[in-house]
């Protein structure tokens, strides 16, 4: 079947609708984006101050602490380690909730040293302090304050870490402190009423696309089956029609096929024979053909219009191919039975130059005449039109 014109526009559509709903869902990551850059933005300008009041804690823990065993001086000394909760306290506010110090001992397990909550929350000295340890020991290498982000549903919170290194220069104690701060509800209102919209008309777009190509699918099929004769599944005669608003005759010889004394197949099998025999003949003419190049109509009883491509991909020049469909119709053996067959011939006019002539029907006119020629000299044969009768 060849169905070259049929299906241009739905893919047309297809592709459009895969375009938008690619621009769409960009454009959705471009919000989502956007969301996680403002609030990175707030968090980093509520955060300056508190980065350098903690960043003092950090300098002041590590002037008490000069010159000893951090860790030991800690754990022993009841007087340093009050002076450091002090200043640990000093540190909570109503955005950090959280500021305590914290050492890893030999089996790599953070321990508690100091914690500036209140009295009856105060984690105890040597209290192991659970967390995902891989993301924390960067800091042993880097050497430097780090900050972990995490995103809750209504706020945004970020554990600083501050080395505090000894006089060899290792990182001995690590000053935690748990930063959150409100998310501003009116940017996630707006983000997120953005974010709907968005994939509203996402939704809605694909939607009514779909329909569109379904319904254009449909109304192909319908009109498709308006141009398929029933017997032999070639196109009909409407075809024809429809073929003179986009056809392009420079690209194509045009030849008109009719069965020779086909009626004696009807008089002598029936009409039933004759109508399987007819449907053999349409599938000899399109085997002879190709799908994606030529075109193939029952135009009327028994007689068949054959648009034969001129530029062809397996290079076959197009008369080429009408002789084909003499050949093979000749030699073709048409068994009505087991047993019995039926020899048939057919005569066919060419127009070499339909493009010459005014319109479609003209240059079938111009084919037919050669197709009565042919019939005249004796059928079984082709004659071509001189283009200028
Ligand atoms: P020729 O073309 O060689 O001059 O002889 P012919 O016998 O083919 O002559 P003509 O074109 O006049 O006859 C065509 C016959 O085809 C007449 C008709 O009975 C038969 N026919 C047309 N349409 C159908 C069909 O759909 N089914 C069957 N079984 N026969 C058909
Ligand atoms: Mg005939
Ligand atoms: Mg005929």
């Amino acid at each position: 079947m060849k169905n070259k014109y049929f299906i241009k526009k739905p893919i047309y559509l297809i592709i459009l609708t895969i375009i938008i709903s690619l621009a769409l869902f960009i454009l959705l990551y471009g919000i989502v984006n956007l969301e996680k850059k403002i609030e990175k933005k707030m968090l980093k300008i509520s955060t300056v101050d508190v980065l350098s009041i903690t960043k003092n804690s950090a300098d002041s823990i590590e002037k008490i602490l000069k010159d000893k065993n951090y860790i030991e001086e800690i754990q022993n000394n009841k007087q340093i380690h009050r002076e450091i909760e002090k200043t640990l306290e000093l540190l909570i506010t109503s955005n950090i909730k959280y500021a305590y110090l914290l050492y890893k001992d030999e089996k790599g397990i953070f321990r508690f040293l100091a914690d500036g909550a209140k009295k009856n929350e105060k984690a105890f000295i040597n209290q192991k302090f659970d967390i995902e340890s891989s993301k924390w020991l960067e800091i042993f290498k880097l050497k430097k304050p780090l900050n972990l982000e995490h995103q809750y549903l209504h706020e945004l919170s970020i554990s600083y870490l501050f080395p505090i290194l000894d006089s060899s220069n290792e990182v001995k104690l690590i000053l935690a402190i748990d930063f959150s701060v409100e998310r501003i509800e009116d940017i996630q209102n707006i983000i997120s009423l953005m974010k709907t919209v968005i994939i509203s008309i996402t939704i809605i777009t694909i939607i009514f696309l779909l329909i569109l190509i379904i319904q254009s699918y449909r109304f192909l099929a319908i009109k498709k089956t308006a141009y398929i004769d029933n017997l032999t599944n070639v196109y009909n005669r409407n075809y024809m029609y429809e073929l003179d608003n986009f056809i392009n005759l420079n690209n194509y010889i045009l030849a008109v096929i009719d069965i020779d004394y086909f009626k004696v197949v009807n008089d002598d099998f029936g009409h039933d024979i004759g109508d399987i025999v007819l449907k053999e003949v349409a599938d000899m003419i399109s085997f002879s053909t190709r799908d994606s190049e030529d075109i193939v109509i029952r135009y009327g009883g028994e007689e068949f219009i054959v648009f034969a491509k001129i530029k062809r991909n397996d290079s076959v020049p197009p008369l080429k191919v009408i002789e084909r469909i003499l050949e093979n119709i000749r030699n073709h053996k048409f068994f009505y039975t087991k047993d019995d067959y039926i020899k048939l011939t057919v005569s066919i006019g060419v127009n070499l130059l339909p493009n010459e002539s005014k319109t479609l029907l003209d240059a079938f006119k111009l084919a037919d005449i050669a197709l009565y020629n042919a019939k005249n000299a004796g059928r079984n044969n082709i004659q071509i039109c001189d283009n200028l009768a």
